[in-house]
């Protein structure tokens, strides 16, 4: 990949010489040229900026120095060839800077940088390059930095990442944050025992277990939960939209254990009557302990009623999923329960959607299990794409039903 950047300052780009980014340029996979944009400013002081028209503060990036240092940039592309550089001008009004943005910029073979300064470019450089070159604000985040270098230090770190062989274990970049649009899950080393001056620090048990499955169903819940802790605004759409809106919808804690157990008794107790003496069901016969236990090994979402005063309200329908442990295609859902008095509002439908949207990327399908005597329940799932799974069911008096992932 190529890249340019135009800066007053070309030395604060220096740090594109370094660690893997710098070893991506000695190794060609990237190609990093700084141009001083002062080079194309003629008179004396080199003059790159001028005061604003209609008064106010600070100074504006001159438009000449900037049209000549584009064309400079754009004719020094491959001979012959009509290719010209996607222009990317850093500024707090762009668009903001993302992974998913990162990843579309990895794609092009050319981006040129603009790094403005003082109050920024004149908008007329904007009008004059979008004539000749695709052009994108992009912003690094809602604050103002004194120039755009850092911005691109950060974009080219960013992107050049992504490109083949710069990173060496590209697996690596699969499960990063913001991929899959979630947060990365917490990370540990040796020794799985620290001693951190008298207070012992352990790592989850999980990840010393050699369990593959489920130490993936943990990063899972991990990033989910992490996600929900610390970044809300990147949960699934689902969680937040439809009659689920009207409920606060957020990751269970052990702190809902009592109210998840009243709230699966009354949901299955119908079911547990049609069972008696015959079969048990699991939600009727779990205690505190058992809910607490599933917790850990499921990403279990609860609502609640919105209250006045922002207190937490009544715990009215939770979900929950996981990887599945005997085969670890498939993303589990279950516990999928609406308190008896809100059924039939369509919350049901979007706590399916919102179980199922927790699912990890590597998960080929869906799987879930109800009562066989919930005729009602299978026609549910039905509707919603589940097709029944013949044979042995995962529990006596249940049926197992299966849906592709589209
Ligand atoms: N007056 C401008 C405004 O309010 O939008 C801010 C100009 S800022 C002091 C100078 C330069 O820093 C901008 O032209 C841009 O290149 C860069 N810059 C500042 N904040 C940035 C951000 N959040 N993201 C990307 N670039 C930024």
């Amino acid at each position: 990949m190529r890249v340019d950047v135009v800066s007053i300052f070309p030395e604060y780009l220096a740090p594109l010489d370094l660690s893997l980014i710098g070893k991506a340029r000695r190794d060609g996979i990237l190609d990093v040229r700084v141009h001083d944009l002062r080079d194309f400013a003629h008179d004396r002081h080199r003059t790159v900026d001028d005061s604003p028209f209609g008064g106010g503060a600070g100074m504006v990036m001159k438009p000449e120095p900037w049209a000549e240092a584009l064309a400079a940039v754009a004719a020094s592309g491959p001979a012959g060839d009509a290719v010209v550089p996607h222009l990317i001008v850093p500024g707090p009004g762009g668009v903001p800077f993302s992974q998913a943005l990162a990843r579309a910029l990895a794609d092009e073979p050319w981006l040129a940088f603009a790094c403005g300064r003082y109050e920024g470019l004149d908008e007329r450089v904007y009008e004059h390059a979008a004539d000749r070159m695709p052009v994108t604000v992009v912003s690094l985040g809602d604050y103002v930095l004194n120039g755009g270098e850092v911005a691109v230090l950060a974009m080219v770190e960013a992107v050049a990442r992504l490109l083949p062989g710069v990173v060496g274990n590209a697996e690596s970049l699969v499960e990063e944050s913001h991929e899959d649009g979630l947060l990365e899950y917490p990370v540990y080393t040796r020794p799985a025992s620290w001693d951190d001056a008298g207070t012992v620090r352990g790592v989850p048990s999980v990840l010393l277990s050699g369990d593959h499955g489920a130490i993936a169903g943990w990063r899972h819940a991990q990033r989910l939960e992490r996600t929900a802790a610390r970044r809300p605004d990147l949960l699934p759409a689902s969680a937040t939209a439809g009659a689920l809106a009207d409920l606060d919808v957020r990751v269970a804690t052990p702190a809902d254990a009592a109210e998840l157990l009243v709230l699966q008794r009354a949901c299955w107790v119908r079911e547990g009557l049609g069972a008696l003496g015959r079969w048990v069901v699991p939600p009727l016969v779990e205690e505190l302990p058992d809910v607490v236990a599933g917790l850990r090994e499921w990403a279990t979402y609860v609502a609640r009623v919105r209250t006045a005063d922002g207190s937490p309200g009544r715990l009215v329908a939770s979900v929950r999923g996981r990887v599945r442990p005997v085969d670890a295609t498939f993303w589990e859902v279950g516990r999928l329960m609406v308190a008896p008095d809100l059924q039939g509002r369509g919350l049901g439908r979007e706590l399916l959607a919102l179980g199922e949207s927790l699912a990890p990327s590597s998960a080929t399908g869906f799987w879930l299990t109800t009562g066989v005597l919930e005729e009602g329940n299978q026609r549910f799932y039905q509707r919603a794409g589940y097709r029944l799974v013949a044979g042995e069911p995962t529990h006596p008096g249940a049926v197992d039903l299966t849906k592709r992932r589209r």
